[in-house]
């Protein structure tokens, strides 16, 4: 009998201990955003609306937030910050689940 697994949705957020460096806004943003308090994730790629860096809530990414080639790329960007702030959940190596 075989196992079905579903994929768990795509949520992005970041740590405490983002230095405004710029290079997930500049790669992608769309998703990332830097304010004054640091680096968000844009309450238009964020399925609850809201705003901040998505630490607490954990909103999953709207599914249109993104197209496919984009999201074979946010596990690029992250391995990118040079304080490894960025996180994720539900993103498999070629396709992010909105
Ligand atoms: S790459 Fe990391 S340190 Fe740079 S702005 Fe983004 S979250 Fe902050």
């Amino acid at each position: 009998m075989l196992a079905t697994t579903m994929p768990s949705p795509a949520t992005i957020w970041i740590e405490e201990g983002c230095i405004q460096c710029g290079w997930c806004e500049n790669l992608e943003p769309v998703v990332f955003q830097i304010t004054a308090s640091g680096c968000e994730i844009r309450t238009s790629a964020r399925r609850d609306g809201g705003s901040g860096p998505n630490r607490a809530e954990r909103s999953t990414l709207r599914p249109d937030a993104l197209d496919g080639p984009a999201t074979t790329f946010l596990r690029f960007i992250a391995d990118g910050c040079p304080v490894q702030v960025i996180r994720f959940t539900g993103i498999s190596d070629d396709a992010l689940v909105g």
